[in-house]
This record gives structure tokens, sequence and C-alpha cells, in this order.
């Protein structure tokens, strides 16, 4: 038997020229005879010059990769060929099948070669945005090899364990259930707004990109040439692209969606309280140090890891419960957050109350952090799946809840203990329509109940001190670092009548107009003006070297 033959098992991507491999182009090229369905031949026409065309129907897979090896064994170079990667639902396999059948052995059969390319699931999200980024699986809905059975228990095990899931083979002219069933599994496990893109020919002519979402994914059009691809339980949509974000990071804050975390908020510890090793963190607490001697585990952890859990549910799984019995999902859509807020006995009160100190112990509890910060507020960090929960428990004990990260906080003094309460009032409407505001950077208005100031309110973005019945106005403070300065004084004596109308003009002002993380204090250098009132530089006349702390 001639060796000098070659078999390259070719994957040319998803069918223009710009996204096939040079080694894929090179291969094609060496090749005596090229072996494929029409359409992909068709598909690499411009790439061929004198190579001896063998081109067959879809469904006669089996004689191709048997008369590749044919011509190989006879000493010709053969290129068989697949859209996006062979070895995907491509021709891959089954070359090695045939040339098993044979006992077929590297060292002294024909030389192979597979030749990676771009497969539907990469060619695909690329088109979409970047759906995919996590952990993801494929499954073709063809269930002419495979039992739809089988095919229907992939889906469902996959939407149960939140997999971003590219459905290959969706749809074609005879098999039409089976997109419909799969819909419907998913959506048992599923939002029906979950993001779905639907894509058709990528990289082809006929090119075609439909964004749209669980529920409403049938109402397109999809084919033999379409790829589905489905979203996990974080999977969002931003200006028509399908984005996952990289992890589970997220959080939820008071009076907002579950939000994703910002890139820098990553990695910390404190936004993964699902990871295993804060599992064993918690495993660390059962070592004993015996006097003199080295750590010892007494007694073996009772709790039973997650992990665990998760294991003998799948294993009652493989042992035969058909997709038809009900079963108890592994994933469903809550799936534990941090959820983060500031927590105070109120605007002007700052007495706690002992049954306050033991609610705040009994949300926050074994897992959560809670913080005392410069600003009279406690921050509380709890992860959880249900942070209605939390927040219900907080405000039957009258705390005064507020949301943290750059909104608008109020910070007021306790008015000698309400003996000057003339202006709380104005300090609580104020709260009331303005607290919690999103705004370009943090923003803290400071109020203090009388000419002392003692609460240094002058010290904070927008400082209103209350004197003589009347409200004092300072605008631009620098808070921090080593040339903070006091706001500067841009009104007396405003009438108390007028002061909510204009604090809220300029909190309109500001977040109407500063660029994102642009201090109030910058602001005004910049905008030279808030209202009526006009920037003076009062800051410091000798030049101060930047010196952020990590210096
Ligand atoms: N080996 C191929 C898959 C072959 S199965 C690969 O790795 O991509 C055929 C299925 O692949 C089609 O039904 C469709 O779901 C998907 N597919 C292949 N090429 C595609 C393209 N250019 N655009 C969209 N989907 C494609």
């Amino acid at each position: 038997m001639s060796t000098n033959g070659k078999l390259f098992v070719v994957g040319f991507g998803p069918g223009n020229f710009e996204h096939i491999t040079k080694r894929a182009v090179e291969a094609l090229q060496e090749s005596d005879y090229i072996i494929g369905y029409k359409t992909y031949v068709e598909l690499i026409q411009g790439l061929l010059t004198d190579q001896t065309i063998i081109s067959t129907g879809m469904t006669e897979e089996v004689s191709r990769a048997q008369e590749a090896v044919k011509q190989a064994e006879l000493g010709k170079k053969v290129a068989v060929i697949s859209s996006g990667d062979a070895g995907v639902y491509g021709m891959a396999g089954l070359v090695y099948e045939v040339l098993i059948e044979k006992g077929w052995k590297e060292e002294t059969g024909v030389g192979i070669e597979v030749i990676p390319g771009i497969s539907a699931i990469n060619s695909c999200a690329s088109l979409l945005g970047a759906p995919v980024m996590h952990d993801s699986c494929t499954i073709s809905l063809s269930d002419h090899l495979t039992p739809w059975d089988l095919i229907a228990k992939r889906v469902e095990a996959a939407a149960m364990a939140d997999f971003v899931i590219a459905l290959y083979n969706p749809r074609s002219g005879r098999r039409t259930r089976q997109i419909v069933e799969t819909q419907k599994i998913l959506l048992r496990y599923r939002s029906p707004d979950t993001p779905v893109g639907l894509v058709k020919s990528a990289y082809r002519d006929r090119q075609d990109i439909v964004i749209t979402n669980l529920k409403d994914m049938l109402n397109h059009d999809i084919g033999m040439l379409t790829t589905v691809i489905i979203g996990n339980s974080s999977t969002f949509l931003y200006d028509d692209k399908i984005i996952t974000p990289r992890g589970y990071q997220r959080k939820y804050t008071l009076n907002s969606e579950k939000q994703t975390l910002k890139p820098h908020q990553r990695l910390q510890k404190e936004a993964e309280p699902w990871a295993l090793d804060q599992e064993a963190d918690s495993m660390q607490e059962t070592l004993t140090e015996p006097a003199g001697g080295v750590g010892l585990l007494t007694k073996a952890p009772e709790k039973k890891s997650a992990s665990f859990e998760m294991a003998m549910e799948a294993l009652s799984r493989v042992k035969g419960q058909t997709v038809q019995q009900s079963i108890k999902p592994i994933v469903q859509q809550k799936m534990e957050s941090v959820f983060e807020l500031a927590v105070s006995p109120g605007v002007a009160n700052k007495q706690f109350t002992p049954k306050q100190m033991m609610t705040l112990a009994e949300v926050v509890g074994e897992k959560g952090t809670m913080e005392y910060t410069p600003n009279h507020k406690i921050v509380l960090k709890i992860p959880t799946t249900d942070p209605e929960v939390i927040t219900g428990k907080l405000q039957s004990a009258n705390f005064l809840l507020s949301p943290i990260g750059d909104v608008l906080t109020l910070k007021a003094c306790d008015f000698c203990d309400g003996e000057k309460a003339e202006s709380i009032p104005y300090a609580d409407e104020i709260h009331r329509v303005l607290g919690g505001m999103k705004m370009p950077k943090e923003l803290n208005i400071g109020f203090n109940g009388c000419g002392m100031a003692c609460y240094s309110a002058v010290m904070d973005d927008i400082g209103i001190v209350f004197r003589k019945g009347k409200f004092d106005l300072f605008l631009g403070a620098k808070p921090v670092g080593r040339t903070a300065h006091p706001g500067q004084p841009v009104a007396e004596g405003i009438d108390p009548e007028q002061l909510v109308a204009l604090i809220t003009d300029i909190v309109e002002e500001y977040k109407q107009n500063a660029h994102p993380n642009e201090r109030l204090f910058k602001y005004f250098k910049r905008a030279k003006k808030i209202q009526s009132y006009s920037y003076q530089d009062i800051a410091p006349k000798i030049h101060i070297e930047p010196a952020p702390c990590e210096d």
C-alpha cells in the first residue's frame, strides 16, 4: 500500500475567504482531490486551481469519507472539506471511523491532518456582540443520527445548568417540531426575556442577523443555515448587541435592578459568595491549634458541600429519569448576589436602638459584612437571593435605607438632639426628593442646624447651614486629599421656602452637565457657574505634588 497519500480534513470556517486559515488554504491548494458537499465546494471554488472535485449530496457523508480514504491510499492528496470546523458535526470523526474500520494506524497508514476552522458558534457569536463568553455548549437538533429523547435531555441539562447554548441544525424543511419542543424546555428554566440571537449564513452573501428573546424566537425565520444562540441567566442586551458578562459577579443595590459589577470591582472576595474557597474558609474554622502544636482537623466538617449535592443530583439523573418526569432544577433564575446598601437611624437621628442592632446582626448573618463609614452610616454587604426580605426587616426596625455608589446622600447633624428642630423638616424634604438619586459621581449634601456647623457641612459637595431662620449655601468643597478645601460661600439668608427648589435645580444641573466621574467641585471649576453662582478659585496658591495613597 502506498503511503505517500495524505488526507486533509479541512474546516474552512463560516464561508468567506477572510475567515479561513492560511493552513486550510495551503491544504486545499496542495491537494489533488477536493471532496465535499456541493454547496461547500462552491463556497471555496475561488481558492482552487486544477484540483479534481468530487462533490456529493448532503446525505452521502459516508461515501465521501470512504472515497477520500480510497484516493489517499492510492497515493493522492485529498482534502475533505467541512464548513466551520471539521470536528464539530463535520467530517473529521467520520474519516477516522472509516480508517479505523480498515485497521489504520498512524505509523504505517496514510497521513492525516485535521485543520481547524472557525465553527458557527464562534462566527455567529461575533456578529451578535459577545453572547458566548462563559460556559457554553453546542447542541445539534438534528435527530437523524441521535434519538430525540437524548437531544431533549441535553437541552434540559444545559438549560438547568445555565449554559449559553448554541443550537446547530435547528430546523429544516421536514424537521420543524424540534425547535418548538426545545423552546418549551428552555422556558421551564429561563426567563422568557432571555436574549436570543439568530444568525443565518454568517459571513456569507445572504447573512441575516436577528436579535430576539426566548419567548419570541419562533416568530422569526429559522432554517438549515441558522445558528441559534441562547443567553444564560445573566446575558443582557445593549444597543442591539447580546452580551454575556464574563462571570456571575453581580450585586443588588437599593432602588435598582440587579447590576453587573464594574470590571474593577471583580475578583474581590466579597463579590464571590458562591466560590468554593469561601467554603474552604468556613471549614477552616473547625481547625484547632493544640498548645505548641500544629493545626489539627479535630472533626470532619459536617456541612455537605454544594458541589457534593450537585454531583449526587447529577448521578440520580444519569440513572435514568426521563425528561418528561418533572425534576427539581439545579439552577433557576435566582442566584445569590451581593446586596449592598447603607443604613442609618435617620436623617437627623444618630441614636441606634438595641432592637436595630439586633436586626442588623440578624440580616447580616454569618456571611455578610457591616462597615461603619465616615458618613455616619453602616454599609451592609449581604449575599442573598432576595433583597426584599432584608429591606423589609430593616424598614420594620425603622432604619433609614440608602443606596451606595455614585448617588446623592444627605448628611445632617443631630440638631443637638432635636433642640434645633426648626430646620429638620427641610432636611427631611431634601432627603425625600433627592436622596439616593444616581449622580455622575458621589454627591454629599451636608445639612447643619446652626452656624456652629459642627458636622462640617461646609466640607461637603453642597453645604447647607441653618442660621437665624434662613439658610447659607456653600458649593464645591473638595472633601478629601491634601488640597482639600471647604465649599465656597455662595449665598446667605436663603428663604426656607425656596431652599428645596434651589437645591434641586443645582443637583439637576450638575447631573445633566457633568462628565461621568466628575465631582461637583471639578464641575464648578470647569463650568465657572452653577445656577446664578460664579466660581471663585479658593484653592491654595502653592503648588502641591499629587500624592495618591498608593505612593
Ligand atoms: N462544522 C460546522 C457545523 C455543521 S452542522 C461548524 O463547525 O460550524 C450545520 C449547522 O451549522 C447549520 O445548520 C447551522 O446551524 C450551522 N452553521 C454552519 N455554518 C453556518 C453559518 N455560516 N452561519 C450560520 N450557521 C452556520
